[in-house]
């Protein structure tokens, strides 16, 4: 059985056979993590250095010798890295009084940071698939980025409590600008936010939770939403990021919805993180340090802020590693740039827009496929797999392990 690290629902029924090209005898993988595993065979990266093929122990030095001589090197990346590379990193982070971010600075961190420390109550997928009569899906589409949560978890299975499930028991609801893939799938429970527009959104649901008419919005919409909200046994949000970018810092309207809905019934929340391993680092970093993402270990201890965001960094670093992560393609154009121009390092097995730009590329062998390792789902269950494919490439702890030597 393997485990698919295709996103952060880390399914561990996959059966599958990989051999000559090909996948065959597939078993519960969806649509995304069929391109996942599929990816093995396409677009892997070689060792390089200025865009010259070189063997893989001449790329770390070179990676070594570049982080040795800068004075404020940026680590950034880790959710598509297993807990024992991110281990490593946070070390080499210290050993380098460099900073180090991760993809959650600039999505669910804001909310990841409320999860973690307790002031938004949460619970396990296993829960919401034995008690949830409510799954509300808000500015997140699960049919496209996470495929399986329905069936797994939030909708389709029948759960201890739940054994009428979607048939008669359970209420799927999504929140969102546009009609989805997902709000295809329950569009009588459809309601439409408008685009920047979830604070109001939610202030007019707090009226309605008052016995108010609400100022915004469908009022017939928002009072049927409210009755809905109330009448709920146990419910589950799932924000994604179409909330978060919405709402930004003003996530705190957020956390007043979840208090006042747990004074009338039940409300869990649990961020759709997108990358397998993005809770992990978030996790693993405040262990360490009391912070999830935004950490310098300047001067030998560790200081977080918005000035060590990769956004910030990308335009204050003199060297960059970026593992896990392809920010080239996903940061705004600006910090793209910055990043570019940059003595640039990137671990990853596959090519993307950063691997092209790197002066130095080091391939890796793809954690769940080729390497073995552990990873903590989207609600916070640590998830432990083995490779399912002999490869000859190092896993991302190895290189890390390796550059930290060589240093
Ligand atoms: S839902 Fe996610 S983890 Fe599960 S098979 Fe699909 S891509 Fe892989």
């Amino acid at each position: 059985m393997a485990t698919c690290t295709g996103c952060s629902l880390l399914c561990e029924d996959i059966e599958a056979e990989l051999s000559g090209g090909k996948l065959s005898k597939v078993k519960n993988l969806c649509r995304k993590g069929h391109g996942h595993f599929q990816s093995a065979f396409s677009e892997r990266t070689v060792p390089m250095i200025d865009g010259k093929k070189v063997d893989l122990d001449q790329a770390i030095a070179r990676a070594a010798e570049i982080l040795r001589s800068a004075k404020s090197p940026l680590l950034f990346g880790w959710s598509n890295s297993t807990l024992e590379a991110q281990n490593v990193g946070i070390s080499l982070a210290e050993k380098l009084d460099a900073t180090i971010d991760d993809t959650s600075s600039f999505c669910q961190g804001i909310l990841m940071e409320r999860i973690l420390s307790g002031s938004i109550p949460t619970c396990t997928l296993d829960d919401v698939r034995n008690y949830a009569d409510v799954s509300i899906f808000w500015g997140a589409d699960p049919s496209s980025s996470h495929p399986r949560h329905l069936s797994r978890f939030s909708y389709y299975p029948r759960g201890d409590k739940r054994q009428k499930s979607y048939e008669e028991e359970r209420t799927c609801m999504v929140v969102d600008v546009r009609m989805s893939a997902t709000a295809t799938l329950c569009k009588d429970y459809l309601f439409r936010v408008p685009p920047g527009g979830d604070a109001e959104f939610i202030e007019a649901i707090l009226s309605v939770l008052e016995g108010k008419i609400p100022r915004l919005g469908d009022k017939k919409k928002m009072i049927e939403l409210g009755g809905l909200l109330k009448k709920a046994e146990w419910g589950a949000i799932f924000p994604g990021l179409g909330m978060i970018y919405s709402l930004q810092d003003n996530m705190e309207v957020f956390e007043r919805l979840i208090a006042r809905l747990n004074e009338i019934t039940t409300f869990k929340v649990i961020p759709m993180a997108g990358h397998f391993n993005m809770r992990g680092f978030n996790e693993l970093l405040r262990e360490k340090t009391g912070y999830i993402n935004r950490v310098s270990f300047e001067g030998g201890a560790a200081s977080h802020g918005p000035e060590n965001s990769v956004v910030a960094a990308a335009k204050t670093c003199d060297a960059a590693l970026v593992i896990g992560s392809d920010p080239l393609s996903s940061l705004p154009f600006g910090t793209a740039r910055a990043l570019a121009r940059l003595p640039l390092i990137a671990i990853d097995p596959r090519r993307s827009l950063t691997t092209d730009a790197a002066g130095v590329v080091i391939p890796a062998a793809i954690s769940g496929l080729e390497a073995g390792g552990t990873a903590v789902r989207m609600d916070g269950v640590k998830i432990k797999f083995e490779p399912i494919i002999k490869a000859d490439l190092p896993a991302d702890e190895q290189i890390l392990s390796r550059i930290m030597e060589a240093i």
